[in-house]
């Protein structure tokens, strides 16, 4: 018999699986080492924990007993959707249970003419777009790496296109959530304005797992867009780039993506992905019109935008090809730097500020960086305000863990003074929590513990993530 200890009591692991197997068959629980392992850690580099099981449930009802069961013993539960998380948010660091969500990955219902889908949490998002397209709608919100609906909710993820369509708390209109205590609701409704009361449905979506279950999501989706085109533009400084960005927001124009990439980054994508833009920061954008005319009239507007802001090389009109080359680049940007920087630990700011303040931020971690001689990439949603920064350090080197970790710090102290946020899309996880009290306030704080109290009393629901220990 195996005694499992943790914050939130103990457990007997045996009867635990035994109770899982019992609810969903024995072919989907599995405590053995290399299952655990692979839901051990995401793609952060914050240290790996294995679950003491995994289960692969298939249906809400199979999630609800569960949860009766787990809250009942105190075990742990983290939800997994596909584990592309960069902040450590699923990392099981208490141990428990992993609910792999797998094999709940169907399109329940296509609302065509409303523009709406209804899914299990489990599906990629990039195959459920495959499958959208064949009635000409998307689902917007993109965060590159493939990731399942659940996470994406779970995190308010976000992307390229957030600029034009929003986060994705701004494209889901109501849930099916299974609490703690394994009793199932539903949120919201599939109209698009709702006013009924407390919007329950936002307080769980960014909640990372830590107050119910996602088991199903009606998105609100978009029609895919008939004329688009692709501009690269590159300016002598990150600056510069940054400067135009404020720019082209402030004149009113809609880009579908507006994104900043530092001249390393650009070397890079060059160098690994084939493509071949000026060496110097660029800005890649993507405008989207109901016909050609309207678009070019959009694009010569950015140009001139751009020319005020110093630009070096204005490119518009790619074709659709070389478009889904740049995107396709820049979505593989991040595993690009990985690959290029072997047997290197990482870390990846994620602060996002109002858009006036977005030159401000990228000079002073310029800035910053050349002070402490520690070069990182920059890049960035800049369109909505978010401003990544990867940094690369040998993982045994203390000095520079430390280093970066000012620099995150100094990252995050910016963007809080200049009306941002800590984390504009990547969420707590484990890396942010040391900024939350500061960012929302003490008596914010306690009604955020006191609504996990509430939901899930006995603190099974991924413990230790957003609000650490409670
Ligand atoms: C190369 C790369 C690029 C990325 N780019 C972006 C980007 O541009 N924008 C962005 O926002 N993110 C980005 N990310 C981060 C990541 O893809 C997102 O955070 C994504 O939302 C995670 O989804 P997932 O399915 O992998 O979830 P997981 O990592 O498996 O889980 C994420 C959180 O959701 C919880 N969870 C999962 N399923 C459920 C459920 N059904 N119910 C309740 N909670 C659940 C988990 O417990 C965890 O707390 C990137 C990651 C990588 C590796």
């Amino acid at each position: 018999m195996t005694t499992i200890q943790n914050p939130q009591g103990s457990f007997e692991l045996d009867a635990t699986i035994q109770a899982l197997q019992a609810i969903v068959g024995p072919e989907r629980v599995s405590a053995t080492e290399s299952d655990r392992d692979q839901h051990a850690r995401d793609q952060s580099a914050h240290p790996g924990r294995l679950p003491d099981v995994v289960v692969w449930p298939q249906t809400t009802a199979e999630v609800s007993a569960i949860m009766r069961h787990a809250n009942q013993v105190g075990a742990p539960v983290v939800a997994w959707g596909a584990g592309t998380s960069i902040e450590g948010n699923p990392i099981p660091v208490h141990g428990g249970i992993v609910l792999d969500f797998r094999d709940m990955n169907q399109i329940l219902k296509v609302h065509q003419n409303d523009f709406q889908v209804t899914v299990q949490p489990g599906i990629l998002y990039k195959d459920m777009n495959e499958s959208l397209a064949r009635y000409g709608l998307f689902f917007a919100p993109d965060p590159g790496a493939n990731a399942s609906i659940g996470g994406m909710v779970a995190n308010n993820a976000a992307g390229i296109r957030t600029v034009k369509y929003g986060a994705t708390k701004d494209n889901v209109l109501a849930l099916e959530v299974v609490l703690a205590n394994g009793e199932v609701i539903r949120t919201g409704s599939r109209s698009i304005k709702q006013s009924a009361g407390y919007d329950l449905t936002h307080l769980f979506i960014g909640s990372e797992g830590t107050l119910g279950i996602v088991t199903e999501a009606t998105l609100k989706l978009d029609p895919l867009p008939e004329h688009f085109s692709a501009v690269t533009a590159a300016f002598p400084t990150v600056n510069d780039a940054a400067e135009a960005v404020f720019g082209i927001i402030g004149s009113g124009l809609g880009p579908a993506a507006l994104e900043l990439l530092d001249t390393k980054t650009v070397t890079l994508m060059n160098t690994e992905e084939g493509i071949d833009l000026v060496i110097a920061p660029n800005l890649f954008m993507e405008f989207n019109g109901a016909s050609e005319a309207a678009l070019n009239e959009e694009l010569s507007m950015v140009e001139n935008i751009c020319n005020e802001s110093a630009c070096r090389h204005f490119q518009a009109g790619v074709g659709r090809e070389a478009r889904n080359r740049l995107w396709q680049a820049r979505h593989r940007a991040f595993e690009v730097m990985v690959r290029h920087h072997p047997n290197q630990a990482y870390l990846l700011t994620d602060a996002a500020v109002p858009i006036s303040q977005y030159p401000v931020l990228v000079a002073a971690t310029d800035d910053i960086m050349e002070e402490l001689n520690l070069r990182g990439y920059i890049l960035g949603h800049a369109g909505d305000g978010n401003m990544h920064t990867a940094i690369f350090f040998p993982a045994d080197d203390a000095e520079a863990r430390a280093k970066t970790e000012q620099i995150n710090s100094h990252i995050v102290q910016q963007s809080l003074a200049l009306g941002g946020t800590s984390t504009g899309e990547h969420g707590v996880g484990l890396g942010k929590q040391k900024y939350m009290e500061q960012e929302h306030g003490p008596i914010a704080m306690k009604l955020m513990r006191d609504l996990k109290a509430l939901l899930d009393p006995n603190g099974i629901l991924n413990p230790g993530k957003v609000l650490g220990q409670t």
